[in-house]
């Protein structure tokens, strides 16, 4: 359970950003590793991102939930038409599941108690989240093959890794590498 934590970080800021980022190597076929699929991954997720805390059986919802994630990641990075009928469509189902609290602004929410809760739950999150005006401020790492999305919240728009410390580090050795050995490239 915790190997399939090993190398993911919540780097993401927002809990749309970090589903998206379930997917590790997403540009580098050979090593693509999507950690919804490990076994009980979802459940640690669910806790250590504070939406909620379940012990159910997650087997049923990891096909749909990769669904959202996927509709999410072109939308966010190659949108088309069919992307956001079916994230429409996704949204008005379950708005039908949403409630709010008495107090403004309004925010539709599905509260998660069981295992059924956790896809509705997230499209309204990746909802609000889409709709905000961060949804301008998401990039994707430069690293090779990395494929993570991140908030750059700088102010001249500059940052290019998922984290300095992992993709950042890789990057900058290679080039290095690079400079001192042109001819190996
Ligand atoms: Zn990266």
């Amino acid at each position: 359970m915790t190997d399939s934590w090993r190398g993911y970080h919540l780097i993401g800021g927002n809990p749309t950003l970090d589903l998206v980022n379930t997917v590790s190597w997403r540009l580098d076929p050979a090593r693509t590793f999507d950690r919804l699929t490990a076994p009980g991954f979802l459940s640690l997720w669910l806790t250590r991102t504070d939406l909620a805390h379940l012990t159910d059986d997650e087997t049923a919802v990891i096909d749909p939930l990769s669904e959202l994630r996927e509709t999410v990641y072109r939308l966010l990075t190659a949108p088309v038409p069919a992307d956001v009928a079916r994230f429409g469509a996704s949204v008005a189902a379950a708005r039908g599941l949403a409630v709010a609290e008495p107090a403004m602004p309004l925010r539709w929410t599905v509260p998660i108690n069981r295992i059924d809760d956790v896809v509705p739950a997230l499209t309204l999150i990746a909802d609000d989240f889409l709709r905000s005006p961060d949804a301008a401020l998401v990039r994707q790492c430069a690293g090779a093959g990395c494929g993570w999305l991140f908030l750059d919240r700088t102010r001249n728009h500059s940052r290019q890794w998922c984290s300095s410390q992992d993709c950042g580090n890789r990057e900058r050795a290679r080039r290095h590498y690079r400079k001192a050995h042109p001819a190996r490239g």
